[in-house]
């Protein structure tokens, strides 16, 4: 997500979010029931989502996360990320099981609380757990009791009435992963939630207004050193997902089906990691019933199923060998063979 890409996939959430704060800072608000220690018995997870990280990246930069794979304290799939891949969809994709066609976000410029009768963390509470999301103001927007987000009533939660009970949500994209991840330690320690999402927002940013390039590769190097300092005290009670929402294009974008896009990563890491095909291509669908198995809370997929039956992967199909290959130093080694083409018109 980004205010800096093109006008096409622009959005106006600054502008609408301010004529909202007028309007809310007159409700009277109900008093919140502050939220205690989780005392559940499912496994803990914690969701690392990596807003704009390209698969490709992730394998070249995340040095850290590889070395745990290579000694089977974790696992890597191919992903692939739902269409159009922008961030208001695919948070609702991710946190639904539902795609975009189904759950009706099928442009960041749409705004609402999401319509879907369950998630992953409506799920959660309903087997006695705790939810906590440290990043994007769009996640209060989507599941808050009290949706739309205001600054003044909604950037610290702690209210066991809400679906995701503790919230620390932040409307600007510059904040820095070291400090997300200090916020997200301290919640874990403080507050033990069952389900943790920390959604880390720099290397979108730097995608969109530096590209492909130094910075970008730096950001995800940055990100892996600061996993090094938190995950192996994380990983001695939680299992840790990596994903993200989308990919980053050499134009500094997202949105299409170009595999820079919408080829994502996708790691599990700790005690817990399920038993799924080293070949199956995880689609940002199955991440919510992948989050909940692990957790030990089951039948959500019986739940989709009713809704949707599969996805097709056609763009995997065609991108394997079609890549767009960035040196270290981030300067472009090979381009896609869809970038090639597109240059040429
Ligand atoms: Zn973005």
């Amino acid at each position: 997500m980004s205010r800096y890409r093109s006008k096409s996939r622009s959005h106006s959430k600054s502008r609408s979010n301010s004529t909202k704060t007028r309007s809310n800072l007159t409700k009277t608000q109900p008093k919140p029931k502050p939220h205690s220690k989780s005392r559940s018995k499912l496994n803990k997870v914690i969701i690392v989502l990596c807003d704009g990280l390209r698969a490709d990246t992730a394998v070249e930069q995340l040095g850290y996360v590889e070395a745990l794979c290579h000694h089977k304290q974790g696992a890597r799939w191919s992903a692939v990320a739902d269409s159009p891949s922008v961030s208001r969809t695919n948070y609702e994709t991710i946190s639904t099981g539902m795609p975009s066609v189904h759950h009706g976000f099928v442009t960041n410029l749409m705004h609402g609380k999401s319509k879907m009768k369950k998630n992953m963390f409506t799920e959660v509470k309903a087997h006695g757990g705790t939810s906590a999301v440290i990043g994007s103001s769009w996640f209060y927007d989507l599941y808050g009791n009290d949706a739309p987000f205001v600054a003044t009533q909604h950037k610290e939660i702690n209210d066991r009435k809400e679906p995701i009970q503790i919230g620390r949500y932040q409307s600007a994209e510059e904040i820095s992963t070291q400090e997300l991840l200090e916020t997200t330690s301290y919640i874990i320690d403080k507050f033990n939630p069952d389900l943790t999402l920390v959604h880390v927002q720099d290397i979108d940013h730097l995608g969109h207004t530096k590209g492909i390039g130094r910075e970008y590769i730096q950001a995800v190097e940055g990100l892996d050193e600061l996993l090094g300092v938190y995950m192996p005290h994380w990983l001695k009670n939680h299992t840790v997902v990596i994903c993200a929402d989308h990919g980053m294009d050499s134009h500094r974008n997202h949105g299409g089906m170009e595999c820079s896009t919408v080829k994502i990563p996708f790691y599990i890491l700790g005690k817990h990691v399920p038993n799924i095909e080293p070949d199956k291509i995880v689609h940002q669908t199955d991440v919510a019933r992948i989050v909940l198995h692990i957790m030990g809370i089951h039948g959500f997929e019986k739940y989709q199923e009713k809704i949707f039956k599969s996805i097709h992967y056609v763009p995997m199909l065609t991108c394997r060998n079609d890549r767009t290959i960035i040196n270290r130093d981030g300067t472009i080694k090979q381009r896609s063979k869809a970038i090639r083409k597109t240059m040429r018109k």
